[in-house]
């Protein structure tokens, strides 16, 4: 009798979802410790998973996602890529990472795997080993999402708390909170819901996936952008180290629309002299920077409605395809 489930790939990389703490009320030793039980051990925890797909599994790596950066992400791109090109039968890939930086991966995928079809990232805010544990049920979420066929064509999607969202817009906003995963204001985009139903609202419109010029499979390093931070008093300490480091870009987080202390704004131009992209952000949960003449004069990039952490993803991306300051604003426009 042929198969009738769809066969999804699961990819563990660690983070809490597969964490091991010393107890049932450990909420925040466990990452500390560094214990991971293996994406197998997560998903022998639900069986009912087999009811929904046929799961094939492997680990790419086992940290904690504060220990995730350019190097994993490189390697996950081209995992999937790879599982896209080779398997045809393969009708979506879930991961399980950790939450910390869970939102800077899944923009980086959103923005270079080279397929429609799903691309599902979840985690959890409480390990497997504790009271109330989410990990079950969004490892659940996760392969029936990425086994749905209203989930092709838009892009990479986390799902946590039975809710989906876009790769480019969710945030990780609330410490402890299994509801911490948020859109900013854009809402999310539909629910894997208690009744066993994976159901959509709304599609992203801003580009992705097969609809970028971002061709990453080959590459083993990535331009190195640093991101600072406005504070009231701030001076130009931090972007003069970034200028004497030569690193490749910059993220200005500032105030609300696009200000920023003189003295950092006095750096960040001297920055923009030598050539370097600086992109203008803020240090505000929500909302867009937009480009004024001064800002446009003095050479700015504007970051749009991403978050610093998310615009530096960009960035990163955007100069293995052009150095072109007009260019690279166009990116943040339509990315
Ligand atoms: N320390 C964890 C991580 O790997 C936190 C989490 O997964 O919630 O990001």
């Amino acid at each position: 009798m042929p198969n009738e489930q769809p066969t999804v790939r699961v990819i563990g990389t660690g983070g809490s979802i597969a964490g091991v703490g010393p107890d049932r009320i450990d909420f925040i030793l466990y990452p500390e410790i560094g214990d991971h039980i293996t994406i197998q051990q997560s998903l022998d925890r639900v069986p009912e998973i087999q009811d929904i797909a046929e799961v094939r599994s492997e680990d790419l790596v086992s940290v904690g996602s504060t220990a995730i950066g350019a190097a994993e992400w490189l390697a996950l791109a081209r995992r999937i890529n790879q599982i896209f090109r080779d398997e045809t039968d393969v009708a979506g890939v879930a991961i399980t990472h950790g939450t910390a930086t869970l939102e800077e991966t899944s923009y980086f995928l959103h923005l270079t795997v080279k397929s429609t079809r799903p691309v599902v990232i979840t985690g959890a805010m409480r390990p497997p080993t504790a009271l109330s544990t989410d990990s079950d049920l969004n490892l659940l979420d996760a392969v029936r999402t990425a086994a749905c066929p209203e989930a092709v064509g838009l892009g990479v999607l986390t799902v946590l708390n039975n809710e989906i969202q876009c790769g480019r817009d969710v945030t990780k906003a609330s410490t402890f909170r299994v509801e911490t995963f948020r859109p900013n204001e854009l809402g999310f985009l539909g629910y894997a819901d208690s009744d066993g139903k994976v159901v959509f609202y709304r599609a992203p419109l801003r580009r992705h996936t097969v609809d970028t010029p971002f061709m990453v499979d080959d590459m083993t390093t990535l331009p190195r952008i640093d991101i600072v931070y406005s504070y009231a008093g701030a001076d130009g300490l931090l972007v003069d180290a970034v200028r004497n480091n030569r690193s490749d870009g910059l993220i200005l987080a500032g105030f609300g629309g696009g200000t920023f202390p003189p003295a950092v704004i006095d750096a960040a131009v001297k920055l923009v002299e030598d050539g370097i992209p600086v992109v203008l952000a803020t240090r505000s949960t929500a909302g867009r920077v937009v480009i004024t003449p001064k800002k446009e004069e003095q050479g700015f990039i504007v970051s749009d409605n991403l978050l610093p952490q998310k615009a530096r993803v960009l960035l990163m991306l955007g100069l293995t395809v052009t150095k072109d300051r007009h260019e690279l604003q166009q990116l943040f426009y339509h990315y």
